[in-house]
């Protein structure tokens, strides 16, 4: 089946590639229709692993898809051909006692799309296990279908910040998952949420949004906005979604006190941290890997209108321009937000 191979770092081509084709009893099997490009996928990529994830051989990228069900296994009941979906696509063990204990992202034997060894979906037929794909609403396209793994991150950020409704949040890092969190937590009841990054054109998009108001880090200082917003108290809560170091500079005098520190941002670096402020303050810190559980809820958020992700899809390409699309991706540009393609 042709797809778009990692053949090694920065060398991509597309074309056939055995793929597993059976479908098992619980099974199924999906026509795609539309995938996301992800950091990720780039950083493979431009760099051909991520921290102990090696591209050793060669790997089909892609892990934010939707599609069509063309084949069911016998003992699916939860599906059926035509029906449109998206896939989640970290694939536990069911034995696993990360599994058993509902924290399934946390199995360190879990399967995850375009992570090394594991092939991607930027294939034109994948088959997957049917408790990890979810069926669309009729409101939800395929675009915004695959938008949903993002947005899974999002939805487990917010989940471990305990939102309470009128508290304000500051996103560091406008990025993807800055924004699929920033609107997480606008639609989990913040009253406000500011958003810092470097580059000035990232910052636009909030444009798009009610209540969602940019920090330009190269001119503004968060900390004084943050305080000046909050009669000098400071933010509820931080969501880190840059993995800058730098980020840490600001988070521990912008936080209020007993406030929250959710990290998402994965630094490449030990940062250095602030534990005076962060006792003296009782922060409470809480990470995020990936997400467990999110997929139904994050579905629901964009059928009820709750969350509009239309804006950050920035350009969608054809299957047959994908090495083009990863070429433009790799770059960086500050007016790209989601590049998609189509199979
Ligand atoms: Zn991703």
């Amino acid at each position: 089946m042709k797809a778009l191979v990692l053949e090694k770092k920065l060398q991509l081509s597309l074309r056939d590639i055995d793929l597993p084709s059976d479908v098992g009893s619980r099974d199924v099997k999906i026509k795609m229709n539309t995938v996301g490009i992800c950091g990720s996928d780039v950083h493979y990529y431009t760099h051909g692993k991520i921290g102990p994830f090696i591209v050793k051989e060669p790997m089909v990228l892609g892990h934010e898809g939707s599609g069509t069900i063309i084949e069911t296994g016998s003992e699916v009941s939860n599906l059926k051909v035509g029906d449109r979906v998206c896939i989640e696509p970290g694939v536990p063990d069911i034995n696993s006692k990360e599994y058993m204990k509902g924290i399934y992202n946390l199995d360190p034997k879990l399967t995850f799309w375009a992570t090394p060894p594991d092939h991607g979906c930027l294939t034109p037929e994948v088959v997957f296990p049917s408790n990890f794909v979810f069926k669309l609403p009729d409101n939800v396209s395929y675009a915004e279908g695959a938008m949903i793994e993002p947005l899974a991150v999002g939805l487990q950020a917010a989940e471990k910040a305990k939102i309470i409704p009128g508290e304000t949040a500051l996103v560091m890092g406008c990025g993807p998952i800055g924004l699929v969190i920033a609107l997480t937590a606008l639609a989990g009841g913040c009253s406000k949420v500011f958003i810092a990054d470097i580059v000035k054109e990232k910052l636009r998009m909030c444009e798009n949004y009610e209540n969602l108001i940019p920090i330009d880090l190269m001119n503004q200082n968060p900390i004084e906005i943050i305080k000046k917003h909050t009669d000098d108290w400071g933010a509820n809560i931080i969501f880190e979604a840059s993995g800058a170091t730098k980020a840490y500079d600001f988070i521990f005098d912008s936080i209020c006190p007993a406030g929250k520190l959710v990290i998402v941002g994965n630094p490449m670096n030990a940062i250095p941290m602030d534990f005076a402020t962060l006792l003296t303050k009782e922060i409470e810190i809480k990470t995020v890997f990936r997400y467990a559980h999110q997929y139904d809820r994050a579905i629901s958020l964009l059928s009820s209108n709750k969350i509009n992700v239309k804006p950050m899809i920035t350009d969608t390409v054809a299957f047959d321009d994908s090495i083009k699309a990863f070429e433009r991706a790799a770059k960086n540009l500050p007016e790209d937000v989601k590049i998609q393609i189509q199979l």
